[in-house]
């Protein structure tokens, strides 16, 4: 295979870089995984994995573990305040066997972690990659310490939604920050592999909404939407008006609330709508959030960095040259990152933003939608991760997986 054995750097050591790290390395390619934290860990609560995530788990020989150590999730059930149910998907309209994975970050990311090093992947933990460079045909990295790191055949930028290096290598990138974030926290509820195991969402108006996720047997996670400039990291957060909001909005979550507020371990999350101009730029290839952030409202973001993270390292395999396989890449991703960024910027002001008379749409809407048989496995198939584009999807396979 004439690209073997590729020097690749891999900038961040969040889902996409080390899965990409996995993928890379397993090929025979030798990998650098630079992270800015002296301790690589994950920020943030709990995720949920799609039937396409899940396939790039287990293609990474990693499915039966994540199974174990989260808790699986059926559906999605989205109420407005006066408890009317607004949203109501189930996997299983896809295919009876079909489901997501809520998962603790920590654990997906230890996963993750013991997986990159197993394929013989370097990490190069405490440097802050702030500069590109080119040598010739091949990318430098440069670290804040004025520390060079490569040359390397191939860099990848995998720095998430809050990249330093877009810009530096797109300088028409475009980054805008949402106005609104949110806060989560991940608390023991021994309920959380019941019967009925569902992403739930209750949402008053759109300045007001909260989520309860399942993430492991005996844990949930959190979340409560804040506007982003109460979010920065000097403001102190007002737990107890959380709380008190929380508990007018969602008295049956009594509970999972009084858990998490006086736990007292929200961490805050703030998003961009990323625009790449186009996913690399000669040696240099972007992959994850730092190519096609946008915010949760799909629940899409880490799901498309490991399907990026495979995809890269297919086209690698495949191609005769780096060019060619960059065009690869970006034929294969393109379509579907372009929808979910584009699909989740135009939901989220129903869910998140100061229009409050989008919120009598939204529930008139998406209740009718859910609730027309044509239309709701179509509704189902863009939470579970399988559309292409507006006009075309894919399919789940015959066990009700999705094929790589
Ligand atoms: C509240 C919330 C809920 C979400 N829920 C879901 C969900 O249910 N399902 C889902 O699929 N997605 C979800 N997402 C999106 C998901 O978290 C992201 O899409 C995903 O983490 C992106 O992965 P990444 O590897 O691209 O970036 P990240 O996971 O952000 O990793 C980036 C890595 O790069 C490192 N880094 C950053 N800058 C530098 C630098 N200059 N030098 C070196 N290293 C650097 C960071 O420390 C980090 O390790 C959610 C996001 C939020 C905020």
């Amino acid at each position: 295979m004439a690209l073997v054995p590729f020097e690749i750097g891999i900038v961040g050591c969040g889902v996409a870089g080390q899965a990409a790290a996995s993928f890379l390395a397993d090929a025979g390619h030798r990998v650098t995984v630079l992270e800015r934290f002296e301790q690589p860990h994950p920020v943030g609560a709990g995720l949920l994995l799609q039937p396409t995530g899940l396939a790039v788990l287990r293609a990474l020989g990693l499915e039966r573990d994540a199974l174990s150590a989260g808790a699986r999730i059926d559906g999605l059930l989205g109420e407005n305040q006066w408890g009317i149910r607004v949203i109501d998907l189930a996997y299983c309209d896809l295919h009876p066997a079909a489901f997501g994975l809520g998962i603790r970050r920590s654990d997906l990311f230890d996963l993750l972690r013991r997986r990159l090093l197993a394929a013989g992947a370097r990490l190069v933990p405490g440097v802050e990659i702030v500069d590109v460079e080119r040598e010739g045909a091949r990318a430098v990295a440069l670290d804040r310490k004025a520390g060079r790191h490569g040359p390397f055949d191939l860099l990848v930028v995998a720095d998430g939604t809050h990249s330093a290096l877009r810009q530096r290598v797109f300088p028409r990138a475009r980054a805008p920050l949402y106005p609104w974030g949110c806060i989560c926290a991940t608390v023991p509820d021994p309920l959380a592999s019941g019967a009925v195991r569902l992403l739930r969402q209750r949402f008053a108006d759109t300045t007001t909404m909260m989520g309860i996720l399942p993430v492991a047997p005996d844990a949930v996670t959190m979340f409560w939407s804040l506007r982003t400039r109460d979010l920065g990291p000097e403001r102190p957060l007002d737990l107890e008006a959380v709380r008190q909001e929380a508990l007018a909005l969602w008295p049956e979550a009594a509970s999972t609330i009084e858990r998490a507020v006086s736990g007292g371990e929200f961490s805050r999350a703030t998003y961009r709508h990323v625009a790449l101009p186009r996913s690399s730029e000669g040696p240099v290839v972007f992959v994850g959030d730092a190519a096609h952030g946008t915010s949760p409202q799909l629940g899409q973001g880490a799901n498309l960095g490991l399907l990026d993270a495979h995809a890269l390292a297919r086209s690698l395999a495949e191609a005769g040259d780096l060019a060619q396989a960059m065009e690869l890449f970006s034929r294969r991703r393109g379509a579907s990152n372009r929808f979910y960024r584009s699909a989740s910027h135009l939901l989220t002001p129903f869910f998140q933003s100061d229009s409050v008379p989008l919120a009598i749409l939204r529930d008139l809407l998406l209740r009718q939608a859910c609730q027309t048989p044509i239309v709701r496995p179509m509704l189902t198939g863009v939470l579970a991760g399988l559309r292409r584009g507006w006009l075309s999807a894919e399919s789940l396979d015959t066990d009700g997986q999705y094929p790589l």
